[in-house]
């Protein structure tokens, strides 16, 4: 079973399995929607996704509730990637989450972004997380609907890697209201594209752009951008499947720094400024 859904292309018309969504004519069979806690305000969900681990999804997650946080908004990140502690490493986080009995309270970043995170829970970070995927889902669910989301205007949920069945569950019982796909130019960047769409487009979600990282290496010594990667195919996946480039971030050792020491709220590159524009603009037209 995990073989086949790690396989699936989310593409019905070229696929012959016989599965639950081909029944429901290309669309995932609906599920109803787990509900936010009844002290909960949240007004946009947007969940960041990658074809595999380490291109850089969760900090790309991290600078894009900074960029929203400096914008004003209430903004909020839950990270649902249990394959390493990136986000709270990002924002210097630590602590326990406690409960004031209506629901738990999300860690707070230096500048107020509310963080709840697997990785929060668990007593070592450095152990890695054997969990299951349906109890991996189970708990970001539970982050939805028992943890105290503030008056939230941006919510980033930093998803697992991958198009499988722990992301698909959290598309499913999360009411998102678009994705953001990131990228290296290393990968195979239309068949991720092409996967992450079709994924969206079977729950009715719409794609808010794609993010290329590590996009060129920017010269600590002479601040050059160089392209060590060769030619990126990002501007014509993205023409071929109609959407937005909504940021080109190259490989930066200021931000691996920041992230290293935990300050990344005290980035100042300007790379997700347009993104984050569009963002804004797709979700309140
Ligand atoms: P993912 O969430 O996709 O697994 P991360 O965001 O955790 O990936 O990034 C993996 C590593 O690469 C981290 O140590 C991060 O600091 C580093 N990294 C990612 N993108 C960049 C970048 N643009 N410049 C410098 N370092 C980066």
């Amino acid at each position: 079973m995990a073989e086949k859904e790690s396989s699936c292309t989310h593409d019905c018309s070229t696929c012959g399995a016989d599965c639950p969504s081909k029944a429901n004519g290309g669309k995932a069979p609906e599920i109803e929607k787990e509900a936010l806690n009844q002290f909960s305000s949240v007004k946009h969900v947007i969940g960041v996704v990658s074809g595999k681990g380490g291109v850089g999804k969760s900090i790309v997650t991290s600078m894009l509730a900074v960029n929203m946080k400096r914008r004003g908004f209430g903004t909020a990140i839950l990270d649902a990637d249990v394959t390493g502690p990136s986000i709270p490493k990002s924002f210097g986080l630590k602590g326990d989450i406690i409960s004031d009995g209506n629901g738990l309270i999300p860690l707070k970043t230096k500048t107020g972004i509310d963080v709840m995170s697997v990785n929060l829970l668990l007593e070592d970070e450095t152990r890695p997380v054997v969990w299951r995927g349906p109890v991996i889902a189970g708990t970001v669910k539970q982050f939805w609907t028992d943890v105290i989301w503030d008056d939230i205007d941006y919510m980033f949920i930093d998803m697992p890697p991958g198009t499988g069945d722990v992301p698909l569950t959290i598309f499913q019982s999360i009411p998102l209201d678009g994705i953001i796909i990131v990228t290296t130019p290393q990968e195979l960047v239309s068949m991720i594209v092409k996967k992450a769409v079709n994924m969206a487009n079977m729950m009715n979600i719409p794609v808010l752009g794609i993010v290329e990282n590590m996009s060129g290496f920017v010269c600590p010594d002479c601040g050059n951008r160089h392209d060590i990667f060769g030619h990126s195919s990002v501007d014509e996946v993205a023409k071929q499947y109609n959407l937005d480039v909504l940021a080109k971030i190259p490989l930066d050792p200021k931000l691996s720094a920041l992230i290293d020491k935990g300050i990344i709220e005290l980035m100042e590159n300007d790379y997700l400024d347009s993104g984050a524009d569009t963002i804004e603009k797709k979700l309140n037209s």
